[in-house]
């Protein structure tokens, strides 16, 4: 699968906002956003004039940068929120909540996306009791996330959960931190998401 290998902080600059790639630096005032907050490369300084479809480009740039997900299967997203009854808008950001990494990271178990996805892609995390490898895989309501007994004593999740005490749990999860515990407990409301984006203008991209 074809990765992204330059600076993140250059997809920050570029969509012109904080996507919180980099676990505790993005709370500290080495941010890049905050340092130079003007897109990347030698004419990023210059004002840029978008056209609404480059408004809307942008904002499913800035929603795949912030979940870690490829084109294809972004729009492979898109479809399966477009099939679902309600919004498709918001059906696209549940879907993409449901994520495994996700739910690792939103738990606390990692201090960013990329990190989940390092911990979930190296067996350390159980799915209602059996290891689960794969990022993408769907949480549904119910399901409990363990962090493997042997991966416990990792220092690198252990100082993620002392960053998440700084952090609150979102509504539709819970944590049981001295167990290294999580569960699911339900879809979440599109309300209860923190995430600035506006997905309506995705939607309106996928639609021409
Ligand atoms: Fe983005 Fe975090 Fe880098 Fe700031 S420190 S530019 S929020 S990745």
């Amino acid at each position: 699968m074809a990765r992204y290998r330059e600076s993140v902080c250059r997809l920050c600059r570029r969509e012109g906002a904080k996507l919180f790639l980099k676990g505790d630096r993005c709370y500290s005032d080495k941010c890049a956003v905050e340092r130079r907050p003007y897109p990347p490369g030698q004419h990023g300084s210059r004002r840029i004039k978008h056209s609404d479809y480059g408004v809307q480009l942008r904002e499913k740039q800035k929603a795949r940068r912030i979940y870690g997900v490829m084109e294809g299967q972004f729009r492979n997203y898109f479809k399966m929120a477009d099939r679902q009854k309600g919004v498709t808008g918001e059906n696209l950001i549940i879907l993409l909540e449901r994520r495994l990494d996700n739910t690792v990271f939103r738990l606390g178990f990692a201090g960013s996306r990329a990190d989940a996805r390092q911990l979930v892609r190296h067996g350390h995390v159980l799915v209602n009791g059996k290891k689960v490898n794969i990022p993408s895989f769907l949480m549904k309501p119910g399901d409990q996330i363990d962090i493997r007994e042997k991966s416990r004593n990792s220092i690198r999740i252990q100082e993620a959960l002392v960053s998440a005490e700084r952090k609150s749990t979102p509504a539709w999860l819970e944590l049981e931190a001295p167990k290294f515990r999580g569960h699911f407990k339900s879809y979440p409301a599109r309300e209860e998401v923190a995430m600035p984006v506006n997905e309506q203008l995705i939607v309106e991209l996928y639609s021409k």
